[in-house]
């Protein structure tokens, strides 16, 4: 099995086997950019070596080594050579980027021998002493497990003792000092010498560079985002060049356009003399990359016309790690771009009017859980006026948030968990950060560029960051820090506004952004193109309203119960339970029969001629009545009952399992006049619309919990005749179709039967979850965090559709249903209405709705938008 390629072997679209990074340097490498040589050791070769229980075998050392020797002979440069050393990077490389989640070592080949031709090759003794000992410590930290702080007390000592501030004012002898005293650490930590053969660097590097694929934040870091963990990482062996060759030499990070906002200017930042992890780790701070004009107008230019030409190539924006070595410069990595939700729309929108991508392309370019963020809030303006600002950083990553200070991801975990909100607040953050970035609400750093750790990870997961904040001086291990005189200690409240790089004391309330130009312009292109109408879950004009702005088509789930319980109601619902015979209850129901009306109403006039299902009665009884002491006296008073009588009462409607008990069409089954109540509400609320204002109405009416179709024949008959009884009393004669929920497995089963007495089917896909896997919707919390750390059920079934065993039911129930009816009009109202992957599978099997909460609407059109085009592939 060939296990290594040589840049030149590789392409673009090799990715699963070479890795994002490797596939990228081959593929410039095939356009021509100068990029330094090197080979890529392919993923295979990584899940092999885990195979072969973490040996690299053989086989693998020996193509290795071949293609070491091909490496040497295209440079003219030898590993450890005495005359031309070379000296290489090593660097992971997975297909999907984790962003400094896997490690890297810079600068192998060194050892006492070259580090001295190189000092003479270069006639820069102070750069090679500077690269030996950055070598040492990096190879110490990722290959031998010394932690890198024991390198930096000895850094950080020795700058103390020269009086000096800047790495760079460090001489070769101070260097040569330093690079002594490391050798004793590693001695100290591993009995043995730094080792100084360089092709055992080698090997050993690749094989820590496996081995971080499974380190625990790497691990995280997939859970996070979803990656499979058996992908495995490529790694990238290339010939070093220098930006920290002296002055004429630098090194950056460039984005083709701007990740936060996705304008199209050239975004970054470099260093001159300078190596690539200082770029990043917000040590000095970087310059803008336009400054570099001034710098060397000759590299400058190169670099622009070369990045033009990146972009026009990937037809997306780009991130690149560029090196200048002495006025020379190279590409070392070019990568899709990660970037902020907003980013995202503008880059795709803006590209289809450049001409680079067609609409279908732009959709299928954004990943619709963003568009979440994109609803994220702003500070509310009054508010934001009237907050204390203390300090401003850079803007990092957009969004607003607020929260309690904590210093350690340990701390915001724990905070999380007891329901804290929380702002991670450090000097820098390093991937050990990882479970604290995700999370807090936001990140503030005292250190750092708008390309350091902390910037690049929170515009990743679309989360608030202020870093680079130099007023802000940290103590971590004191859990304090000061802005100026102000001392801000663990648990103080503080806001950060990522679009501005504010910091303002206390808390600040947030509003929700609304929809604007590209963002609008791609959600048209998603409705032009998307098959299956997306309607909303809302039961009060508000919600439908919001809805509507976000573009829904309708309400797919009217829930009436959540009408019941407000203040003005639910004494007489509890009165309508309460009732010992049908005229009492029937009295209740003449109360509640306006005030559901003036509900209806209100909804229907908010959705003007859009359709609106409305459910009846779901929830068991009980739900409605009181259960502390003093609610249930206050009840007894009111209805004029004995508080022990009440009490009774109450117990009796208690149920041992009450989502299986009575509720849904049972309660209509058995209590009619609610349901009849509840209908009579409905169109007499449509008919006053409709000659208020003329809207179209037809009415949707929807039986829940079916699961025999003699339980909707029943319901569906009495809906009809108190709605003709209706008509008849009037003049006016609305449309109307009388539907069900399919929730019950033996609903889907039986769907041929029921779909007979129905007019629409929509799927209550949280019902269908919980009694398909035999899983309590509300117990299901205390084990399934388990069953997904186990991988029983990847993701949470409530989430996202069990497409296995609840998607075999529905398309069970679809196929059967539509033998019936051909033309039956198929939805859902589930949770799962709402996620992007249910999405796909609701489009494949053919649904001609669906139904989600107002704010996943846009997520739903996108998704909906996404599933035919790929249906059309
Ligand atoms: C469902 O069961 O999927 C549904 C929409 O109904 P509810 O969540 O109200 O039970
Ligand atoms: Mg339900």
């Amino acid at each position: 099995m060939k296990y290594v390629y040589a840049f030149d072997e590789g392409r673009g679209d090799m990715k699963k086997l070479l890795g994002g990074k490797g596939a990228n340097l081959a593929e410039m490498k095939r356009i021509g950019l100068p990029v330094p040589e090197g080979f890529t050791i392919t993923t295979d070769a990584c899940n092999m070596y885990y195979e072969q229980n973490e040996n690299m075998g053989d086989e693998l050392i020996s193509q290795i080594k071949s293609s070491l020797s091909e490496l040497e002979n295209r440079t003219g440069k030898k590993l450890g050579g005495k005359d031309s050393p070379l000296l290489v990077s090593v660097r992971s490389g997975a297909y999907v980027s984790m962003p400094g989640m896997m490690d890297t070592v810079l600068n192998l080949g060194m050892n006492d021998e070259t580090v001295k031709v190189i000092a003479k090759l270069s006639d820069d003794e102070r750069f090679a002493m500077d690269s030996y000992r950055r070598f040492i410590q990096m190879f110490s930290d990722v290959v031998l497990g010394i932690e890198k702080y024991n390198f930096d007390n000895v850094f950080d000592d020795v700058k103390e003792s020269k009086g000096v501030t800047q790495d760079t004012e460090l001489s070769a002898e101070d260097l040569k000092a330093i690079i002594e005293k490391y050798k004793l650490i590693v001695f100290e930590h591993i009995q043995e010498p730094f080792p100084q053969d360089p092709q055992k660097q080698l090997l050993m590097a690749v094989e820590a560079v496996f081995s971080s694929w499974n380190n625990p934040r790497a691990k995280i870091y997939r859970q996070a985002n979803d990656i499979a963990h058996d992908l495995g990482t490529a790694v990238n062996i290339q010939e070093m060049v220098f930006g920290n060759m002296g002055e004429d030499s630098g090194t950056g990070v460039a984005f083709t356009r701007n990740p936060s906002t996705g304008e199209k200017a050239l975004f970054g930042e470099f260093l001159m003399n300078a190596q690539g992890e200082d770029v990043v780790a917000g040590i000095r701070t970087p310059q803008p990359v336009s400054a570099l004009e001034k710098q060397n107008k000759k590299v400058y230019d190169e670099f622009l016309s070369t990045v033009n030409a990146l972009e026009k190539h990937y037809k997306d924006m780009q991130d690149i790690e560029f090196t200048i070595e002495q006025g020379k410069l190279f590409f070392l990595q070019t990568r899709t771009a990660k970037r902020t939700a907003a980013s995202a729309i503008r880059v795709a929108v803006d590209m289809v009017d450049e001409g680079l991508i067609t609409k279908e392309e732009a959709i299928m370019r954004i990943d619709p859980s963003i568009i979440d963020k994109l609803l994220h809030p702003t500070f509310d303006p009054n508010a934001l006026a009237k907050a204390h600002c203390i300090t401003k950083g850079l803007p990092a990553s957009p969004g607003a948030a607020s929260g309690k200070v904590y210093f350690y991801s340990e701390d915001v975990v724990r905070a999380k968990n007891n329901g804290e909100k929380t702002i991670l607040v450090r000097m820098e953050t390093s991937p050990e950060d990882i479970e604290g970035m995700i999370s807090s609400e936001g990140i503030l750093t005292a250190r750092g560029g708008m390309t350091s750790h902390a910037a690049v990870v929170a515009r990743g997961m679309g989360k608030c960051c202020v870093a680079g904040c130099h007023d802000v001086k940290v103590s971590e291990s004191e859990k304090i820090f000061y802005v100026g005189n102000m001392l801000f200690k663990e648990g103080d409240e503080i806001s950060l506004d990522g679009n501005t790089g504010e910091v303002y004391k206390g808390i600040i309330p947030a509003t929700k952004v609304e929809f604007s130009g590209h963002f609008g312009r791609l959600m048209k292109w998603a409705d032009e193109i998307r098959a299956m109408k997306v309607r909303t879950n809302a039961d009060t004009p508000k919600d439908a309203k919001t809805a509507v702005k976000f573009g829904a088509e309708g309400i797919g789930l009217c829930r009436t119960e959540h009408m019941f319980f407000e203040e003005d109601r639910i004494p007489i619902v509890r009165e309508m339970i309460l009732a010992k015979n049908i005229e009492q209850r029937q009295n209740a129901l003449d109360k509640l029969l306006p005030i559901q009306k003036k509900d209806f109403y209100d909804m229907y006039l908010e959705m003007g001629n859009r359709p609106m299902t409305v459910r009846l009665l779901d929830p068991p009884l009980h739900e409605f009545l009181p259960h502390e002491a003093k609610d249930i006296e206050l009840l007894a008073s009111e209805l004029n009952m004995e508080v022990k009588v009440l009490e009774e009462h109450i117990a009796a409607l208690e149920e041992h399992n009450p989502m299986l008990g009575h509720r849904g069409c049972r309660l209509g089954i058995t209590y009619p006049e609610i349901y009849q109540m509840q209908c009579k509400a409905i169109v007499e609320a449509a008919i006053d619309v409709k000659e208020k204002n003329g809207s179209e109405i037809e009415l949707e009416i929807m039986i829940p919990l079916v699961g025999n179709k003699k339980e909707l024949e029943i319901l569906r008959k009495l809906a009809i005749k108190t709605l003709e009884d209706v008509f008849e009393q009037g003049q006016q004669i609305l449309k109307y179709k009388i539907g069900t929920m399919i929730e019950v497995p033996r609903a889907a089963l039986t769907a041929d039967e029921i779909a007979q007495s129905a007019d629409f089917f929509s799927f209550g896909t949280n019902d269908l979850t919980q009694m398909t896997l035999g899983f309590s919707r509300d117990d299901a919390g205390k084990f399934l965090p388990i069953y997904k750390s186990r991988e029983i059920y990847e993701k949470d079934p409530f989430q996202s559709l069990d497409q296995t065993g609840v998607g075999e039911l529905i398309k069970i129930a679809t196929k059967k249903a539509r033998n019936t009816k051909s033309d039956l009009k198929i939805g859902i109202c589930g949770e799962h209405g709402g996620d992007p992957q249910s999405i796909q599978f609701f489009a494949k099997v053919g649904f001609d709705y669906i139904s989600c909460s107002p704010y996943r609407v846009p997520i739903a059109r996108i998704a909906a938008a996404q599933a035919e085009i790929l249906s059309k592939k």
